[in-house]
């Protein structure tokens, strides 16, 4: 049965908890009765939901500009 860890957002703590994978998503208590928790994943490094999906991408060109004017050359 897998392990996962829990943080206690009330009082800081973490615990683990050894549950199924059907009950991963279970909110879980803390044992100090606190039900304010997140799951932490031990595997894989969460550093939020920052990402927008496709990378830095270089604007596309066209759409006139200074030399689509004629005033430069
Ligand atoms: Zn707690």
């Amino acid at each position: 049965m897998p392990r996962y860890d829990f943080r206690c957002r009330s009082c800081g703590a973490t615990f683990e908890l050894r549950r199924t994978m059907a009950q991963a998503n279970d909110p879980a208590v803390c044992p100090q009765g606190h039900e304010d928790t997140v799951k932490l994943l031990s595997t894989v490094a969460v550093t939020g939901a920052a990402s927008g999906g496709a990378p830095q991408q270089a604007p596309s060109g066209g759409g006139g500009g200074c030399c689509g004017g004629g005033c430069c050359g």
